[in-house]
């Protein structure tokens, strides 16, 4: 596996192609399985680029799962994210990490109308405190040492995020924008954890999301024990490798479209104190 996505990053590098959407390609391009969901195909306006050139985005769109009507969201964008961060198993002394690092930031931005993908935020960040990812990480992840290396550290990342936010219109008046993670662990631990280490202020966007457990039990009955188990009950094929930031958004995703499906509305689920 680690030499298969050496390859592919050895292969990018070597005709120009951006590593994230090297990445991105390489890893939508696995595990697909047999599902329940067909995956909508891409609209017959849309120009033919070769394989390999596609943009991570275009990526995205074509793993996106078939959307019924659903009902009218509180909400104009969902914001789906989820963060990678620098690990150990806990066996090694020498490997323990005295912070958790975000090490990958990927967030799409999914229309509430048309449940369509319509951007992607996707960095890589270099970690500071434990600069060499640990065996564990890396085989966790699927993030390879050369990927977070001269990479912007965290606070430059958190700014260009907020360049993209804005650029996005998010932030626009009278637009309203919820994040959807899976658990609480992401905004609710992982970032006020990061921000407070380096000295970072937690911006104001990120003290509130939606837990996309929460809608998953409400519509089910059923309250996941785990990311597999949360795709299981909603009939949602998994895409991808498990823990790469990117995949698990595309799974968390089509998460939200599924119980959308089900003419749920979507409302905040967690809030946490941001100084
Ligand atoms: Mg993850």
């Amino acid at each position: 596996m680690l030499l298969s996505v050496s390859r592919s990053v050895f292969l990018c590098r070597s005709v120009g192609i951006p590593q994230f959407i090297c990445h991105a390609r390489f890893l939508t391009n696995r595990s697909r399985s047999k599902s329940a969901r067909p995956a909508l195909k891409p609209t017959k306006k849309e120009p033919k680029v070769p394989v390999g050139r596609k943009s991570a985005l275009d990526a995205l769109r074509e793993i996106e799962i078939a959307q019924k009507p659903t009902p009218k969201q509180l909400f104009d964008y969902f914001l789906v994210l989820d963060f990678e961060a620098t690990c150990d198993d806990g066996s090694i002394v020498d490997e323990k990490v005295e912070v958790q690092e975000i090490i990958e930031f990927p967030v799409v931005k999914i229309n509430s109308n048309t449940w369509k993908t319509e951007a992607l935020f996707y960095h890589y960040v270099r970690p500071q405190v434990h600069p060499t990812l640990s065996a564990f990480c890396t085989k966790l992840t699927g993030i390879l040492q050369p990927m977070v290396e001269n990479q912007p550290d965290i606070k430059e990342v958190l700014k260009k995020f907020d360049t993209w936010m804005l650029k996005e219109g998010l932030l626009d008046d009278g637009v309203k924008f919820a994040f959807v993670t899976y658990g609480d662990w992401d905004l609710g631990k992982l970032l006020p954890r990061n921000c407070a280490y380096f000295n970072i202020p937690v911006p104001a966007y990120f003290k509130e999301w939606i837990n996309i457990k929460r809608p998953v039990s409400d519509v089910t009955g059923i309250y996941p024990r785990s990311f597999f188990h949360a795709l299981q009950v909603m009939n949602v094929e998994h895409i991808g490798r498990h823990h790469s930031g990117l995949d698990d958004v595309k799974n968390t995703a089509n998460l939200l479209r599924a119980v959308a499906e089900k003419d749920y509305v979507f409302q905040i689920t967690q809030w946490t104190a941001v100084n």
